[in-house]
This record gives structure tokens, C-alpha cells and sequence, in this order.
């Protein structure tokens, strides 16, 4: 059965501060709420604002060998990718894989929130860099 997205969980923006952001989103939205973690396997520090039914994931690089410096020093601040929740993301692997899409994770890894992730690649999506979630 194919399994269709659900919705726009997040979206991430690669920003050099998040000092900076935790300050200017709250006043630019009236979001007062936010979620801070430190992914050390991804070398990012992520804070997480609540937008309705979406977030808002601001995401800054610890380190400069992380994927995220990579992606500021070559566009700076900016869209960084879209995460899409599914139901299934087991399932939703093994048709994308069937389908010939290429994955950059092709077994689910630990997000932000302790949400179950995976990432499309961009070579398959027309350099757009999409995220799959499921909630647990
Ligand atoms: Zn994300």
C-alpha cells in the first residue's frame, strides 16, 4: 500500500546564531515557546518553535566538519530542508527504495524530539533535501 504524507512537520533553516534566532523569531511571530537540544551526532544545536500544526527548526552548526557549516558557508543562512511526516517510515523507505530513490539513510536514525528520521537525497528530489519523520 503506498503511504502518503500526513503533513509539513518542520521546517529546517540553517542559521550562524541561534542565540541571535531564540531572540528575533519570538518577536517577528509572538512564539514564545521554545525546544532546545543538542544533537550531538548531527554537530547541531536545534531550537524548536511550535507554528500550529508545523515547527519551525533552527538549526546551528557545533562543529565546522557538520553537514550544517557546510551549507552556510556555500548559501549562508537560509531553507535548509522540509520534513514531511508519515506513518510508516520503514514502510515508506521500502517504496521509495522500490521506486529507485536515492536515501541517504535507508534505515531510520533518532531526530530531534526522539522522533524516528530519515533523509531523502537531493540527486533524487531535484536538489531539494527532504526530511521523512514519524512520531513515536
Ligand atoms: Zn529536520
Amino acid at each position: 500500500m503506498e503511504t502518503k504524507f500526513l503533513k509539513i512537520d518542520h521546517i529546517g533553516i540553517a542559521i550562524n546564531s541561534l542565540e541571535e534566532v531564540s531572540k528575533l523569531f519570538p518577536i517577528i511571530s509572538g512564539i514564545k515557546d521554545v525546544e532546545m537540544e543538542d544533537i550531538s551526532e548531527q554537530k547541531v544545536k536545534v531550537a524548536m518553535f511550535k507554528c500550529g500544526e508545523s515547527k519551525i527548526e533552527f538549526l546551528m552548526p557545533t562543529s565546522e566538519d557538520s553537514p550544517i557549516s557546510k551549507f552556510i558557508n556555500k548559501k549562508g543562512n537560509g531553507i535548509h530542508h522540509i520534513a514531511f511526516e508519515v506513518e510508516n517510515l520503514e514502510e515508506k523507505l521500502k517504496e521509495l527504495k522500490n521506486l529507485d530513490i536515492k536515501l541517504i539513510d535507508k534505515t531510520p536514525r533518532k531526530g530531534a524530539g526522539g522522533k524516528k528520521i530519515a533523509f531523502i537525497h537531493p540527486h533524487s528530489t531535484m536538489g531539494i533535501l527532504i526530511e521523512l519523520c514519524e512520531h513515536i
